[in-house]
């Protein structure tokens, strides 16, 4: 089951909803402007006067995939966001939800580093850091021991740059992160340097179900350029003092563990094990002789286990045939027609039932009252777009493509608009300005779930701005709908409301600059209510399974590709976040509440069980 935008509402009605929500966002918008232009302003002045430099071995202890020697500049500025005293961090609200804050600081983190790849610029994980820092957007720029809200237990960093990005590990080179003396005043009882979180590399990988107890090696000492060799002694300075002070005043130090993942597209993933105490800690002759500390690490008591989930990914068991599916119900709901299988699980009922009452199709049937609109002309490239200068359709989409050459293509960010090459562009199907109609991409899984029926999840992880599907079924006029009865599956294509960012939920950053003959389609005197519709209710693609949330990990993406009017867009849905295999995909169905009437004129209500922390109780 799964309600999409029904078509219960009055015109009117939906026009009011429009228009003073319309009014409300601009101003919010306004206002958000001003006072991000006052942040900047006082934080670079702020910057200014704190470019000092506590970090005289900051390269120890480094982890393979950072071998990439770093400018001194890079570094100064890392060093400076730790040490940085931001005094407001006005890029969150004081009452924001603190996971919410995490996935609004991660998701600009993301996009900043996209542009950067963009750019082509070298280490656009830095550089993508260093934006987050200039709009004042590190979530906890000060360090603080023990857990920090909104990163639970079993979190997944995809990359030490996230990390960084929040103020969880805020090193991104090494292992031991810790406050220096600049903290005594906060923390008189303590002793300085005191070691805030530890990350611990791919080696303990086998150790995950009993990991309990760890041992960890202090730093310093290795060769960085060579063989990575032990070549001296290791000293009890800095983060090996800060390891042996926890010890002393018995605090806690958060672990993150590092594994190789190949799936990941970053081929790493970060998992949070949660706190440690440490409980020993010695001094011995490494393998070539030289001293290294050796710290044992207690997990703390009552914390959360690392779920099934997490390890099963973590170590790449995803089933690899059929036979090795549980609960498997059909073999390819799409039979065939997708470049992928994608089978359907059903663990909840008894007997199990599979999907029915559908038929699979993979492209738009348009019904024979819906004009689609002259393919428009197109660009004059050739193979693929990639000079943003010479590309029409790159000069549509505000002058650069909205796509990076990345991971077969991911969406910088979430746009009003989003202008692809079509029919008539002189570039080929692999052009990365045609990235949603490539084929799917994901292994996917249609499962049953105990409260929302049929849902939608990937094996495979999803990078952040990857399209995960077109919204697929039968392209009709919305008032033609209105006879059917009790079609949970209408998608409105509703362009504006998108734009508007669903009520403000979800923000957009860039100004559209729709073209002219984007309202191509004759209007019928309302411009706000939408025309036309996808009706997935008897035929449809996997996307007419995927459920709401009020947190959701996909967004709705109105894309333009062979004509230029609005109101048929294609609507694809596009990673919001870095998704982990197995997590439930969803996005914001886009209601407003009190906004869908029954036949007999009354509010519904329907209850939601996306289970988001901050769930709004009610799809509408
Ligand atoms: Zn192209
Ligand atoms: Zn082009
Ligand atoms: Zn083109």
């Amino acid at each position: 089951m799964a309600g999409k935008r029904e078509r219960a509402k009055s015109p009117e009605q939906k026009e009011r909803r429009l228009s003073s929500r319309v009014q409300e966002l601009r101003q919010k918008e306004r206002d958000e402007k001003e006072r991000l232009a006052r942040e900047r302003v006082n934080f670079l002045s702020d910057q200014s006067s704190k470019l000092c430099d506590d970090e005289t071995e900051s390269h120890a202890n480094k982890e393979e995939e950072d071998a990439v020697p770093v400018s001194t500049n890079e570094r100064t500025l890392t060093t400076t966001m730790r040490k940085g005293k931001n005094k407001s961090l006005a890029f969150y609200a004081n009452d924001e939800d603190p996971h919410l804050k995490v996935r609004r600081n991660l998701r600009f983190f993301n996009t900043q580093y996209l542009l950067m790849v963009q750019a082509k610029l070298s280490r656009p994980d830095l550089k993508g850091i260093t934006e987050v820092m200039k709009a004042n957007a590190v979530l906890y720029p000060r360090k603080r021991i023990g857990d920090l809200p909104g990163i639970d237990v079993g979190h997944q960093f995809f990359s030490r740059a996230e990390m960084v990005a929040v103020g969880f590990h805020s090193h991104w080179l090494n292992g031991i992160d810790f406050m220096g003396t600049d903290y005594q005043t906060e923390y008189s009882d303590y002793h300085f340097p005191l070691a805030t979180s530890i990350v611990m590399s791919g080696q303990y990988e086998d150790d995950l179900d009993n990991a309990d107890v760890v041992t960890y090696t202090g730093q310093g000492g290795h060769n960085l350029t060579g063989d990575k060799r032990q070549y001296k002694d290791q000293e009890l300075l800095r983060g090996n003092l800060a390891l042996k002070n926890c010890f002393a005043d018995k605090v806690p130090v958060r672990v993150i563990r590092g594994h190789d993942c190949k799936s990941s597209y970053s081929k790493r993933v970060y998992t949070y094990d949660g706190l440690y105490k440490v409980v020993k800690f010695w001094a011995e002759k490494g393998v070539s002789g030289f001293t290294v500390y050796k710290y044992q690490l207690k997990r703390m008591e009552g914390q959360p286990e690392l779920t099934t989930n997490q390890v099963n990914f973590v170590r790449g068991r995803i089933p690899t045939s059929t036979s090795e599916i549980q609960g498997l119900v059909c073999e390819d709901i799409s039979k065939g027609l997708e470049s992928k299988r994608i089978p359907a699980t059903n663990r909840v009922d008894d007997p199990p039932i599979s999907p029915s009452g559908f038929t699979y199709i993979n492209s738009l049937k348009i019904e024979p009252n819906v004009k689609i609109p002259k393919s428009s002309a197109g660009c004059s490239c050739r193979g693929s777009c990639t000079d943003p200068k010479k590309c029409a359709c790159a000069r549509l989409n505000d002058g650069n493509f909205p796509y990076v050459d990345l991971n077969d293509g991911r969406l910088i960010e979430p746009r009003d608009v989003v202008f692809e090459c079509g029919p008539n562009c002189g570039c080929g199907p692999e052009c990365v300005n045609r990235t949603s109609q490539k084929r799917l991409r994901f292994h996917l899984e249609v499962f049953r779930s105990p409260k929302k029926g049929w849902a939608v999840r990937s094996w495979d992880f999803i990078p952040a701005g990857s399209p995960v599907c077109e919204y697929i079924g039968v392209l009709r006029r919305t008032d033609d709908v209105d006879t059917l009865t009790d079609n949970d599956y209408i998608f409105e294509i509703d362009c504006q409301q998108t734009m508007q960012g669903l009520d403000g939920r979800q923000r957009r950053l860039k100004d559209v600059v729709v073209p002219t003959d984007s309202k191509a389609s004759e209007s019928n005197g309302d411009e706000n209510v939408p025309e036309f519709c996808i009706d997935a209710g008897s035929i449809g693609n996997f996307a007419r399974f995927i459920n709401h949330s009020c947190d959701p990990n996909l967004f709705v993406q109105c894309v333009l590709s062979s004509h230029h009017d609005i109101k048929l867009a294609r609507v694809v849905l596009f990673a919001a976040d870095n998704i982990p295999p197995l997590q439930e995909l969803t996005y914001d169905y886009g209601y407003t509440l009190d906004s869908v009437h029954g036949p007999d004129g009354k509010v519904k209500k329907l209850t939601c069980f996306c289970g988001a922390v901050k769930c709004r109780k009610r799809l509408y």
